[in-house]
């Protein structure tokens, strides 16, 4: 069990200082661009010093560079020539895409640097011979951090992110287990009936984005999506933290949100936030000490989830099925919270088959053409599916 765990805290730079990052984010530019030039010419010799660059050569090879750059310091030098080397790798490519200085392509700001070159002085922050001033310096009291960045947004706003590490809190959870399924008209339906809807985040936004557009105000038009964006994710914070507060389990369907871009789902799919949300439920859950399962999310929503049977609506063209009857038993069924409580009892049988716990309910059949042990009420019977 792990004491502590790492998070990323952002803080707003006050705008005194975006003329000196800006500058600095140029420097920057130059050594990443020096890093691509010189990798790309040691990977495609022909003679035998042809050779792949790792972030110890690039750290070589720029050593003592620092003199001659006005702002930035061999620190974050050295942190490009590792980050270069592992984006790289990671991408396969002998080349990475140039970082671009100026014009309408210009790439957005980023000055990375090790823990031990930013320190505090009072409420500000020093960080290579320059005082900075951020909102919510507060957040900073007591906390000890690692090696971060200065990253600028589209809209032109330059933010701190410092990862920190938290002590793991450990509260216990008033409620056992919980299902979520994931969905596109509410982003999210616990087996309780919670929703978190969607869409309302452009809600309002939409129509002023479109105008600001119109009018060639482009830097409106970014203002907008990032407020957009943010409601998103302060509504997803607000609902993954409720969740998390709440239950000690937490099962989630597997949806793929990969195969449905797609389809012609695509737009919603992209927008919905589901990856964001699942982070967060594992980030959230690991800090509370919860455990956060993904499970199957095979028949969850075509089985009842009151007697079994596989009688519920199918397939992307029947996704307009709201709610829906069982002709087995009868119980009326909302689509998404049906197959919420089948993902909570798909989830808690797979548990309970690791630990042997007899909790176990067996509702939904995995395999179709396998008759399944059914409970009903007080008796068992089989049926076949
Ligand atoms: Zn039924």
């Amino acid at each position: 069990m792990t004491s502590s765990f790492t998070r990323t805290l952002r803080f707003k730079v006050r705008s005194e200082s975006y003329g000196w990052l800006g500058a600095a984010a140029v420097e920057v530019n130059q050594v990443f661009n020096f890093c691509n030039e010189a990798a790309l010419l040691a990977a495609t010799r022909t003679d035998l010093k042809r050779k792949w660059f790792t972030g110890f050569d690039l750290c070589n090879l720029t050593s003592g560079s620092s003199q001659y750059f006005e702002r930035i310091g061999s620190d974050t030098i050295q942190r490009i020539c590792v980050e270069y080397a592992q984006k790289r790798s990671a991408a396969k490519r002998r080349r990475l895409r140039w970082r671009i200085s100026r014009g309408a392509r210009r790439s957005l700001g980023w000055i990375p640097f090790k823990a031990a070159s930013l320190k505090r002085k009072g409420r500000a922050l020093r960080f290579c011979g320059k005082t900075f001033r951020i909102f919510e310096a507060e957040r900073l009291n007591e906390v000890k951090w690692g090696q971060g960045c200065f990253a600028q947004d589209a809209v032109g706003d330059w933010w701190l992110c410092l990862p920190v590490e938290l002590p793991v809190e450990q509260r216990p959870a008033s409620e056992e287990s919980v299902g979520i399924d994931l969905g596109l008209k509410d982003i999210a339906v616990t087996s309780d009936g919670e929703r978190l809807e969607a869409g309302r985040f452009y809600r309002g936004i939409e129509a002023r984005i479109a105008q600001a557009q119109r009018r060639g105000h482009r830097r409106q038009a970014k203002r907008l999506h990032r407020k957009a964006a943010r409601r998103r994710a302060d509504a997803l914070h607000q609902f993954s933290r409720r969740i998390v507060n709440q239950y000690e389990t937490i099962f989630v369907g597997d949806v793929s949100s990969q195969k449905l871009v797609r389809t012609r789902m695509a737009k919603s799919v992209l927008d919905s936030g589901w990856c964001m949300l699942k982070r967060m439920l594992q980030y959230k859950g690991e800090h509370a000490g919860r455990s956060v399962e993904v499970v199957s999310e095979r028949n969850t929503t075509r089985a009842c989830s009151v007697c079994g049977a596989l009688l519920g609506p199918t397939g992307m063209d029947m996704l307009a099925v709201r709610h829906w009857e069982c002709s087995e038993c009868g119980a009326g069924h909302d689509r998404d919270h049906n197959a919420a409580r089948n993902i909570r009892y798909v989830g808690l049988r797979t548990q309970a088959s690791v630990c042997g716990n007899e909790l176990w309910h067996d509702m939904i059949p995995v395999e179709q053409d396998r008759p399944v042990l059914v409970r009903h009420g007080w008796g068992a019977c089989y049926a076949t599916a």
